[in-house]
Protein backbone atom coordinates (compact mmCIF):
# COMPACT_ATOMS: atom_id res chain seq x y z
CA UNK A 1 0.00 0.00 0.00
CA UNK A 2 1.61 3.50 -0.88
CA UNK A 3 1.40 6.07 1.04
CA UNK A 4 1.11 9.79 -0.78
CA UNK A 5 3.50 12.30 0.28
CA UNK A 6 0.98 15.02 -0.53
CA UNK A 7 -2.10 14.78 -1.67
CA UNK A 8 -1.95 18.25 -4.15
CA UNK A 9 1.22 16.45 -5.41
CA UNK A 10 1.67 15.53 -9.00
CA UNK A 11 4.46 14.59 -11.44
CA UNK A 12 4.61 18.19 -13.23
CA UNK A 13 5.31 18.60 -16.68
CA UNK A 14 7.14 21.07 -17.50
CA UNK A 15 7.93 22.80 -21.07
CA UNK A 16 10.86 24.85 -21.30
CA UNK A 17 11.00 28.57 -23.96
CA UNK A 18 13.57 25.91 -25.62
CA UNK A 19 11.36 23.49 -26.31
CA UNK A 20 12.45 20.99 -23.74
CA UNK A 21 10.34 19.33 -21.83
CA UNK A 22 10.74 17.19 -18.21
CA UNK A 23 9.21 16.01 -15.46
CA UNK A 24 9.11 17.60 -11.81
CA UNK A 25 7.47 17.26 -9.10
CA UNK A 26 4.74 20.41 -8.30
CA UNK A 27 1.69 20.41 -6.85
CA UNK A 28 0.71 21.71 -10.40
CA UNK A 29 -0.21 19.60 -13.81
CA UNK A 30 2.04 21.83 -16.11
CA UNK A 31 4.73 24.87 -15.41
CA UNK A 32 6.33 26.65 -17.81
CA UNK A 33 9.75 28.11 -17.61
CA UNK A 34 11.89 30.32 -19.78
CA UNK A 35 15.15 28.54 -19.12
CA UNK A 36 15.83 24.71 -18.48
CA UNK A 37 19.39 22.47 -17.34
CA UNK A 38 19.16 21.99 -21.50
CA UNK A 39 19.34 25.62 -22.40
CA UNK A 40 20.35 27.95 -19.58
CA UNK A 41 23.88 29.32 -19.99
CA UNK A 42 24.64 28.45 -16.56
CA UNK A 43 24.23 24.88 -17.86
CA UNK A 44 26.12 25.07 -21.12
CA UNK A 45 28.88 26.91 -20.03
CA UNK A 46 27.89 30.60 -21.67
CA UNK A 47 27.10 32.32 -19.33
CA UNK A 48 27.05 35.78 -19.73
CA UNK A 49 25.77 37.94 -17.74
CA UNK A 50 24.77 38.07 -13.59
CA UNK A 51 20.79 38.47 -14.57
CA UNK A 52 21.39 34.93 -16.08
CA UNK A 53 22.32 33.77 -12.68
CA UNK A 54 20.00 35.20 -10.86
CA UNK A 55 17.55 33.10 -13.31
CA UNK A 56 18.83 30.04 -12.26
CA UNK A 57 18.81 31.03 -9.10
CA UNK A 58 15.08 31.41 -9.05
CA UNK A 59 14.83 28.48 -11.24
CA UNK A 60 15.95 26.64 -8.61
CA UNK A 61 13.62 27.77 -5.91
CA UNK A 62 10.94 27.18 -7.82
CA UNK A 63 11.31 24.10 -8.86
CA UNK A 64 14.59 22.76 -7.86
CA UNK A 65 14.79 21.59 -4.25
CA UNK A 66 11.48 21.94 -2.26
CA UNK A 67 9.23 19.27 -2.48
ZN1 LIG B 1 15.30 25.17 -22.13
Amino acid sequence: MKEKIHPNYNEAKVVCGCGNTFMTGSIKKELRVDVCSKCHPFFTGQQRTGAARGRIEKFNKRYGQEG
